[in-house]
């Protein structure tokens, strides 16, 4: 059986004082275009465009025309051999790809490197665009390499919206920015509902008063939560209607400062707020309710409360 092992011979060939040569027209003007960061080839007499440029038509022999087309700069990767370790002399020090490149509108391709990234990045047909070095000399390592287009983004899914409150919510979230609940009175049923509200959900009459409640409450009912929230410390957490002390409707609101398992009904809590520096108009003034220590209320009694 053959030997699977590649055959490596090392050369090294080296003109330690560099050595001049002349470029003649047809190089030469592309090289002139490339410190320009022009990319030119040049068209033969049956028509094709050369990229780089030829002085002879590699099919026919025959001379070329002396039309220069220019091309490019982005092209397509036709074919490409992974370099995992570059060596010195290499245009970069990271892993990179010798590719076939035909910029658009040439009929050749011209060999230069892509920064890829990955070799899982590279594919026939992938599209490239050259990154010019700073500096331009009308070398063909005026390109520095070719990247990747930009084929697709990171979109964040993420859904923002904004409410645009009332009057009533507006008048509640002054209030949770400077502290305090604020409730509408009505002044038909004697209730107080919290957040504050312009007509009564139990009678519709118009509701005129306002009232600040307390930051203390008692919970009603809670649910623990096992699925990751933005506004929640961490899995699990408890959400929670808490009646506030003043209030006769209940207010959802996140329960910390307390183990899950150990949230009950009747749970006296307090409201923990963020520092006047860091609100908005927003809930999120409120951290969350933690408990406040005190014993236990009696439900019937709190929520039958001014009713
Ligand atoms: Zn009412």
């Amino acid at each position: 059986m053959p030997s699977e092992e590649p055959l490596v011979a090392a050369h090294v060939l080296e003109f330690p004082g560099g050595y001049t040569r002349t470029t003649g027209p047809v190089i030469g003007r592309f090289l002139t275009e490339l410190r320009d960061r022009r990319l030119v080839g040049v068209r033969t007499a049956g028509g094709r465009v050369l990229v780089p440029p030829l002085e002879y038509d590699p099919d026919t022999g025959e001379p070329v025309t002396e039309e220069y087309v220019e091309v490019g700069p982005a092209g397509t990767v036709e074919a490409w051999a992974w370099v995992g370790s570059p060596r010195p002399g290499h245009p970069l020090d990271r892993p990179f790809a010798w590719a076939l490149i035909r910029l658009d509108g040439a009929d050749t391709a011209l060999v230069h490197a892509v920064d890829a990234g990955s070799r899982k990045a590279l594919r026939p047909g992938l599209r490239v665009r050259p990154r010019w070095r700073a500096a331009t000399t009308g070398h063909i390592t005026d390109i520095e390499c070719f990247l990747p287009e930009v084929a697709s983004l990171v979109a964040p899914v993420r859904a923002e919206y904004r409410v645009t409150p009332g009057r009533a919510l507006t008048r509640f979230l002054e209030g949770v920015r400077d502290g305090r609940f604020v409730g509408g009175r009505c002044a038909e049923c004697a209730a107080v509902y919290v957040p504050y509200r312009v007509s009564c959900p139990a009678c519709g009459s118009v509701i005129e008063e306002e009232v600040e409640v307390a930051d203390t409450g008692t919970v009603t009912t809670f649910a623990i939560n096992n699925l990751p929230d933005p506004r929640a410390p961490e899995v699990p957490f408890v959400s929670a209607y808490v009646l506030l002390d003043g209030a006769d409707t209940p207010m959802i609101a996140l329960i910390g400062g307390v183990p899950a398992h150990e949230v009950r009904q009747g749970m006296r809590v307090r409201a923990v707020w963020l520092p006047p520096e860091e609100r908005t108009l927003s809930m999120a003034n409120v951290k969350w309710f933690e408990p406040t220590g005190e014993p236990d209320a009696d439900l019937d009694e709190s929520a039958g409360g001014a009713r």
